[in-house]
């Protein structure tokens, strides 16, 4: 925000004068400078860039489309609280198999809004646990790339890994 004062009053030949409508010379306030009209930032301008798979994927069960048996199965096992300790999604490319074990990852660690909730089909968004698996930082929830770890070293890490119990999550 510049200070436009001489620019407006040209004949004040730089002497500070209140403006007409604003707090005066000391006013705690700045007088609102007439913003010039911007053009219209797009969002994709001011918004961190974002794969189209990230930005599109669905982040509840409702959003998963095409999938409904797999979905209805899940939402039976969360509602019986019988949750199968793995799971194994099959599927070509793009079916929504990295997709689904987001969501599982989210139902199981969600907490809820009021911070008492437990594993639900229905991950609240907006729990610390929610936040994190979305913006892909939570410590206990680990996405790899199956098609290029798939090295006998790569299980040998998740079998270290499984020695230690999860640092946030439940
Ligand atoms: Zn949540």
């Amino acid at each position: 925000m510049s200070d436009t004062t001489d620019e407006q009053f040209p004949h004040d030949e730089g002497l500070p004068s209140p403006e007409p409508e604003g707090p005066g010379l000391f006013g705690e306030a700045e007088p609102p400078v007439p913003a010039a009209p911007q053009p219209p930032v797009p969002d994709a301008a001011t918004a961190p860039y974002r794969v189209l798979a990230r930005k599109y994927r669905p982040t509840t069960f409702e959003d998963l489309i095409g999938q409904e048996a797999m979905v209805r199965t899940l939402r039976n096992a969360f509602a019986l609280g019988r949750v199968a300790h793995a799971f194994m999604l099959t599927g070509v490319r793009g079916v929504g198999k990295t997709t689904t074990a987001r969501i599982i990852a989210r139902a199981l660690n969600c907490t809820g809004p009021d911070g008492q909730g437990g594993p639900t089909a229905d991950p609240c968004g907006v729990c610390p646990n929610c936040i994190a698996i979305l913006n892909d930082r939570h410590p206990d929830v680990l996405e790899m790339d199956a098609a290029s770890r798939t090295g006998v070293d790569d299980v040998r890490e998740i079998i270290e890994a499984t020695r230690f119990r999860p640092m946030q999550g439940g």
